[in-house]
């Protein structure tokens, strides 16, 4: 899929697929040299950071094991609340592991601040972040994101596993929507 199959549905890219496969080698290059010698426990969210995960954990030179999380986040609308629920759970014990947590993106940090302490209340060595991309917002909350593949700016993106209502999660690249996709 590109550009030219969304048609006007995409109003602006933002990041590219070459600048996403770039940086994603940027960060596997750090992570392997922060890791060096020890077993990474990759922790995906579902559904958006699918795509991540599938191309940094490629990247790595190092072996890593992955495992999988679905939570939700209840809030009024669009924005979430910090109230979270575990749709499916990890199947690993993390009992002194070391885990980077993979995620698409970061607005308001609410949800990834609950992971992370949930994660560490398992017994986890460490408790890391990698995100492919973070909005400002992010910098309000106290969370401290290790590897960060790009800052974007306070508007809605997708493509590259995220979504609008289900869809675009396959565009390639990261994108803003035209307005006549939401009316
Ligand atoms: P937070 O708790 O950081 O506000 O929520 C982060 C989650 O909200 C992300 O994992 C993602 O699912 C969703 N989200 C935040 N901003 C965007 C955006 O610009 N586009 C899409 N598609 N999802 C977003
Ligand atoms: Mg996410
Ligand atoms: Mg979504």
């Amino acid at each position: 899929m590109d550009a030219k199959d969304l048609g006007s549905d995409i109003e602006r890219i933002l990041v590219t697929e070459e600048e996403i496969k770039a940086r994603l080698a940027e960060l596997a290059e750090q992570i392997d040299a922060d890791y060096a010698g020890r077993d990474v426990l990759l922790v995906g969210v579902l559904k958006g950071a699918v795509m991540v995960m599938a191309d940094l954990a490629r990247s790595l030179r190092s072996h890593v094991e992955m495992d999988w999380m679905a939570v939700s986040s209840y809030g009024s609308g669009t924005k979430s609340s910090g109230v979270v629920r575990i749709l499916k759970d990890l199947d690993t014990d993390l009992t002194g592991r070391d885990v980077l947590i993979v995620e698409d993106i970061i607005d308001s940090g609410l949800t990834l601040s609950w992971l992370v302490s949930n994660l560490r209340s398992r017994g986890a060595n460490s408790v890391e972040i990698c995100t492919l991309l973070r909005k400002p917002e992010a910098a309000k909350v106290e969370i401290d994101v290790k590897y960060v593949g790009f800052d974007v700016p306070n508007e809605f993106v997708i493509g590259y596993g995220l979504d609008y209502a289900e869809k675009y999660r396959n565009v390639p690249f990261v994108a803003t929507l035209a307005p006549h996709v939401y009316s």
